[in-house]
This record gives structure tokens, C-alpha cells and sequence, in this order.
């Protein structure tokens, strides 16, 4: 990483209301390349809607995102700015890798074809070449001996792990997951976390937003504690977690803790 690297994920200013309510006042926030950021914050604070804008799920209202450089929905051809047609947009999202608290596979697939489903049909890559590519996927989270079981006959926590390989499947440059662990039941927790964990010390640049306190102090390099669609505080972990500066803060981890 050289000094002069734009940020991987730059929000300026970010803003969106829903029906009137803004509910995102104005966002700012950088990760460099294979940083993880965990992002923290009550319930409505607006936590979903930022990664939603950030995949372009949400169009925002004001402010600006871009990701590796590029400007999220909006391109730019001789010296103006214009937003993108859908096809751009979709090139663009694929480049952007979403969990989801829940997993959101395809009932009737196996793993191994929820995996290669979309680098198939999508990325167009020979099957051949994606299927091996799906089975080293599986494997690297833990699964190669379900390949072909279906989602129903998996576990929640082998469920959210298929769902992180079909992430990786299209090579994301950025991977937002959104409460991965919520839905799951107390003891599947830890292999998805540790799944999670594989992959920011490989150089995966994540955010993750999460109220699991002990994954963002080992794992997150900045966390962010977000109230109300504003950046209450953010920093180290250590900073944040264990010598909050506000209130809010304090009162939120309280709570999680
Ligand atoms: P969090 O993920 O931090 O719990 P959300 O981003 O889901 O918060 O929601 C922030 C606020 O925006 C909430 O008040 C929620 O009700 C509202 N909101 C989110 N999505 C929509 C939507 N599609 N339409 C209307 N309101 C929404
Ligand atoms: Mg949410």
C-alpha cells in the first residue's frame, strides 16, 4: 500500500431520508485496502441502509461514495458526471460482496451451486473453472463434504459459511456483511466468526457491522460506533471499546456487553 492509495471505500457526506425522515445525516468514512472495519450502533441507526448504499441497493440523496476510485451509480465521460445505467451499476455491484443476517441461498440448489450459480451465469466463466473454483471455496470455509447437500439440510452456521463463499465466488474487492451472526443460534456463532476472521487476516477489506464486541476487538482495525444516522465516535478498538468518549457509546456497549 503505497502512501499516496486512495481509500478502498470513501463516503463523504453521506446523506438519505426514507419518506421525509432522514435517517443517514451525513456519513464519512474511509477503509484502506484490506482494513476491517466493524460498525457498531442501536437498532435503526441507520447501519443497514449505509451498506445498502454503498452496494447501491439505496440511491443516497446527497454526498458521495466511491469505491477503488470509482463513484458509486455515477460515471464519468468527458468531464461530466452521469448516472449509470443498469448494466453499469451491475458491473459495479459485483465487484461488492453482501452477507446477510439471513443467509438468502437458493432453496433449491445445492451449495456448491449456489456458489457457481452467479460466477456461471453472470461472470460467464466456463463451468469447469467455476465448479473447481466453488469446491475450493466450500473448502476454505469448512464445507467441502457438503457440496452437495441443501440448504435445508444444512445448519444456520453452515448456511451463513455457503453464503460467505458465494460472496468470495464473484472475487469481491469489498465485503459488507450486515449482522452475519444475528439469526443464528448461540453455538454456531463462532464458526462463522472464524470464517470471518480467516479472511481479514488474508487482506480481505470487510465491514462488518456486528454487536458480537469480541470479533471487533481481535479483528476490526477501526471501529465505528454509528446513533441516530450520524458518526457518534470511531477509532482502534481498544480506543473505542475500552475508553468510549461519549455517552452514547458507553451506554450502547453496556448494553451488548
Ligand atoms: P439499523 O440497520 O442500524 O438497525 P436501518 O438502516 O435498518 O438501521 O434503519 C434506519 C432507519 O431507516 C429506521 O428507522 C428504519 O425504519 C428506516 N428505514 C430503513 N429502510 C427503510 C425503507 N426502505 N423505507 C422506509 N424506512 C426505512
Ligand atoms: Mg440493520
Amino acid at each position: 500500500m503505497t502512501e499516496n492509495a486512495p481509500p478502498l471505500l470513501n463516503a463523504r457526506r453521506v446523506r438519505k431520508s426514507f419518506g421525509g425522515v432522514e435517517v443517514l445525516k451525513g456519513i464519512s468514512l474511509t477503509v484502506d485496502a484490506g482494513q476491517v472495519m466493524c460498525l457498531l450502533g442501536p437498532s435503526g441507526s441507520g447501519k443497514s441502509t449505509f451498506l445498502r448504499c454503498i452496494n447501491h441497493l439505496e440511491r443516497i440523496d446527497g454526498g458521495r461514495i466511491s469505491v477503488n476510485g470509482e463513484l458509486v451509480g455515477y460515471a464519468q465521460r468527458h468531464n461530466r458526471i452521469f448516472e449509470m445505467n443498469r448494466r453499469e451499476v451491475a458491473r459495479q455491484r459485483r465487484g461488492i460482496g453482501m452477507v446477510f443476517q439471513r443467509f438468502n441461498l437458493f432453496p433449491h440448489m445445492t451449495a456448491l451451486e449456489n456458489i457457481t450459480v452467479a460466477p456461471i451465469g453472470v461472470r460467464k466463466l466456463p463451468k469447469e473453472g467455476a465448479l473447481a473454483r466453488g469446491k475450493e471455496l466450500l473448502d476454505r470455509v469448512g464445507l467441502a463434504d457438503l457440496a452437495q447437500s441443501y440448504p435445508a439440510q444444512l445448519s444456520g452456521g453452515q448456511q451463513q459459511r455457503v453464503a460467505i463463499a458465494r460472496a468470495l465466488a464473484m472475487d469481491p474487492k469489498l465485503l459488507l456483511f450486515d449482522e452475519p451472526t444475528s439469526a443464528l443460534d448461540p453455538e454456531l456463532v463462532g464458526e462463522v466468526l472464524d470464517v470471518m476472521r480467516t479472511l481479514a487476516a488474508e487482506g480481505m477489506t470487510m465491514i462488518v457491522v456486528t454487536h458480537e464486541i469480541g470479533f471487533a476487538r481481535g479483528a476490526a482495525d477501526e471501529v465505528v460506533f454509528m446513533d441516530g444516522g450520524v458518526v457518534v465516535e470511531s477509532g482502534p478498538p481498544s480506543q473505542v471499546l475500552d475508553d468510549p468518549q461519549h455517552a452514547r457509546t458507553r451506554a450502547f456497549l453496556d448494553s451488548v456487553m
